[in-house]
């Protein structure tokens, strides 16, 4: 079969990417396939074109919500009206419905919840899956056991379902999560897809500020100074909505604020607009992005650095899709250190939370358990994963159990964010520092590398200094900001 006519007549495209068609072929030779291509290189693909070649239908296990109805409009858009998501937003009678037809879908999303709901799983057992898909494959890991324990059974679901060929796709594993990626799916005999994660069209800056304020005002006068499109993480939502306003305060139109606790509708929304072009800058807390398929994001700011270098590479993965020169800038203090350190303690359930609820889980429902003892979701999920799970059935086993299993997930988080540390105190080159976390050996280095190899945000390409239109936020930022810092 000749794969590149394929492409070309589904998809329009003249060539392949970068790793797309040993992927597709790999899976056509019913290889069960681990695939890590750099962000933005065009995934879906890997799994929709030989989702049209094979018979059955395609299974794609997703993440996130607003991930898996991207990617359904994104394939109705171009004609495919054989998709569907099965998620936790399908009323119920919808979702009846479609699980009565499920035969006649050829693109089936679903999240890893939904799989645990036995209907669904019956439904699915009926079909004749050709190619059952874990997409964001890194999520096994990096999200680990307290926050999504459905990826967990992931491996038991697939034998369930008659172990079909299997593709798993991420763009940041280290070798270690790709390990752990294949045994929670129980993959033998996989076939390997491995490129680097090296974006050579975007450029590391990371520049360290003494003072909140200091970072406050660099972040102005970069949103003010770069052309194009970009993204500006926080890590709460609060300073997202009001950084955003100082943004637009201070004379920068076309910015906007996007987090998790908004309404689903004004998320979709702003995505809209983003996408076409009217909004420019998005002050966004993690939950932006994934599925954002914008081509010209120019630049992605931290102006709270990410809780790890996969993390960190997702988030700046976001720009320079076009291939067009792209910078991904942190700015940081060194009292941003301590704040990520104390949430990630504060997630999981303290000694007091893990007793409370070893000794009254039997006699009290949900409710009354995270009432009682003020539990967040993550930490009553965490308990009753490993109280249902543990190996121990006594008291004194079970408490034993869980809190050595807290400890080390909280240990394995803290090294997680001590990495992305590393990458901000590195001396010698930001790309070679990212490039070794994934085992990964820098050749040769672009012409914009990072700040450590010479490269200086105002010497960019696209900094607007001195155009016409840089001449608009010559408003008095300044006064405006201490104005809103005195309260
Ligand atoms: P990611 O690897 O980040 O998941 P996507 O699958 O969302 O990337 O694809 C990114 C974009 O690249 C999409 O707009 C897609 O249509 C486009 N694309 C994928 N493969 C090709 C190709 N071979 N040629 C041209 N464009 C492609």
């Amino acid at each position: 079969m000749d794969l590149k006519q394929e492409l070309k007549r589904k998809f329009g495209y003249s060539s392949f990417r970068q790793g797309q068609k040993e992927v597709i072929q790999s899976v056509l030779n019913g290889r069960d396939t681990l695939a890590m291509l750099p962000t933005g290189t065009g995934k879906s693909l890997c799994f929709q074109l030989p989702g049209y070649l094979l018979r059955g239908p395609v299974v794609i296990v997703s993440p996130l919500l607003s991930l898996m109805q991207d990617q359904v409009d994104q394939m109705k858009v171009s004609g495919e009206k054989k998709v569907i998501a099965i998620n936790s937003f399908l009323p119920f009678p919808e979702k009846r419905r479609a699980l009565e037809r499920l035969h006649m879908y050829k693109f089936i999303f679903i999240s890893p919840e939904m799989l645990g709901n036995s209907d669904i799983l019956h439904a699915l057992e009926s079909l004749e899956i050709s190619l059952f898909v874990v997409d964001e494959a890194h999520c096994i890991s990096q999200w680990g056991p307290d926050f999504r324990l459905d990826y967990l059974k992931l491996g038991e679901i697939r034998k369930v379902l008659g172990n079909p060929v299997t593709l798993a796709l991420t763009a940041t594993a280290t070798k270690e999560v790709r390990e752990d990626i294949k045994n929670v799916l129980q993959l033998e005999n996989t076939a390997e897809v491995i490129y680097s994660v090296d974006r050579r069209n975007i450029a590391y800056y990371v520049e360290r500020m003494d003072s909140h304020q200091e970072k406050v005002n660099k972040l102005i006068e970069y949103t003010a100074s770069l052309e194009g499109a970009g993204i500006i993480y926080f890590s709460s939502r609060r300073l997202a909505e009001e950084l955003a306003a100082l943004l637009m305060e201070s004379g920068i139109e076309d910015v906007t604020y996007y987090h998790g606790g908004m309404e689903q509708e004004d998320r979709i929304l702003i995505q809209q607009q983003f996408l076409t072009n009217k909004l420019r800058v998005i002050c966004a807390t993690s939950a932006f992005g994934m599925g954002v398929n914008k081509e010209n994001i120019r630049f992605v700011i931290h102006f709270h650095f990410s809780s790890s270098v996969e993390a960190y590479l997702q988030e700046i993965g976001r720009a320079g899709r076009d291939g067009k020169e792209s910078a991904a800038i942190v700015l940081y203090t060194e009292q941003d250190h301590s704040l990520p350190m104390q949430l990630i303690e504060g997630e999981l359930p303290f000694d007091y939370q893990i007793e409370g609820f070893l000794t009254s889980y039997r006699i009290k429902n949900e409710n009354e358990l995270m009432s009682l003892l003020q539990l967040s979701d993550i930490q009553y999920r965490f308990l009753m994963h490993y109280v249902n799970n543990g190996q121990s059935n006594d008291y004194a086993g079970l408490l034993h159990d869980v809190k050595q299993l807290r400890d080390e997930r909280i240990q394995y988080k803290k090294e997680k964010l001590l990495s992305m540390m590393a990458f901000l105190h590195d001396s010698t080159c930001r790309r070679k520092a990212v490039l070794e976390y994934f085992d990964e050996v820098m050749t040769d280095r672009p012409e914009h590398c990072c700040d450590l190899c010479g490269f200086r945000v105002s010497d960019y390409l696209f900094v607007r200094m001195g155009k016409e239109s840089g001449s608009k936020v010559e408003i008095n930022w300044e006064q405006r900001l201490e104005k809103i810092l005195m309260g």
